[in-house]
């Protein structure tokens, strides 16, 4: 009943018992895993993760992140749009910009940041595919971009951070708002007001684990030193209690939500 829009299920942390997680994941209601990538070396690899698992369904998400900046080269660009011509993902993710991290934010870098995240809005434009962006402390530079290139794809604004008027220009861009386990956080203020002012037609749910574990996981004596695509249904209840809805009520809204940002026509198993 549930889909993780955004899970980072190739990396090694998952190496050693991924079939097991996807099994917890599974019969925990998660029906759907969206796998985002974040740099050209691994996505022969996350294709692979997602090609070798039914259930969950594995969805694969292809892009360069703005944090690997340094990393990224003009050919990454042309063997993504070979992928595209392949049909090999769903979207275009993770891409954005990013001014938080103090080391990819001189010019020359934050420049190379927006040359990348534009050339990939691009290929979305051109091969209809929606997009997932990373988006901290950039989100003006995010909306310029997204309409001089006249981007109307949408897609999901993954791990959203920004306040309340940019959750709307978001949505009125037609995107979707990733929401975490920051929402199980009370402290996450910012986060339950951009909740609160938001229709529930504008959130879908994500993981992104291995990161991100949310509160109930985190007793520190405990094992849990990783974040689980199994751990959505917490997500779920936290945002579900937000929005005084029940999980019910709120399973069919936001799978409708998911698919429609991220152009998928999937049946879901039941919402029981
Ligand atoms: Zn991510």
């Amino acid at each position: 009943m549930w889909i993780d829009t955004h899970c980072h299920f190739d990396v090694s942390d998952f190496d050693a018992d991924r079939v097991d997680v996807a099994k917890h994941a599974k019969s925990a209601g998660v029906e759907a895993i969206v796998v985002v990538a974040y740099l050209a070396q691994h996505w022969q690899h996350l294709l692979a993760v997602c090609a070798s698992i039914n259930e969950p369904k594995l969805l694969p998400v292809l892009g360069l992140h703005p944090c690997y900046i340094a990393e990224h080269q003009h050919e990454h660009l042309l063997q993504l749009e070979q992928y595209l011509q392949r049909q090999a993902c769903i979207a275009i993710g993770e891409i954005g910009l990013d001014t938080y991290v103090a080391d990819i934010k001189g010019q020359e870098l934050y420049q190379k940041q927006q040359d990348f995240f534009s050339a990939q809005l691009q290929l979305a434009k051109q091969y209809q595919k929606p997009v997932i962006l990373h988006v901290r402390k950039a989100h003006a530079d995010v909306f310029k971009i997204l309409r001089q290139q006249r981007f109307d794809g949408g897609g999901i604004v993954h791990a959203f951070s920004g306040g309340v008027e940019e959750a709307k220009m978001y949505a009125k861009l037609g995107f979707k708002l990733g929401i975490g386990g920051s929402v199980t956080y009370e402290q996450a203020k910012r986060l339950h007001n951009v909740i609160d002012a938001m229709p529930i037609e504008s959130l879908v749910i994500e993981t992104d684990a291995p990161d991100m574990i949310p509160q109930p996981y985190r007793n520190p004596n405990a094992h849990f030193t990783r974040n689980s695509p199994a751990y959505l249904p917490c997500i779920a209840q936290a945002l579900a209690n937000s929005k005084q809805l029940t999980l019910a009520q709120l399973a069919p809204i936001l799978w409708q939500n998911s698919c429609q940002a991220l152009h998928l026509s999937l049946q879901s198993n039941g919402f029981n």
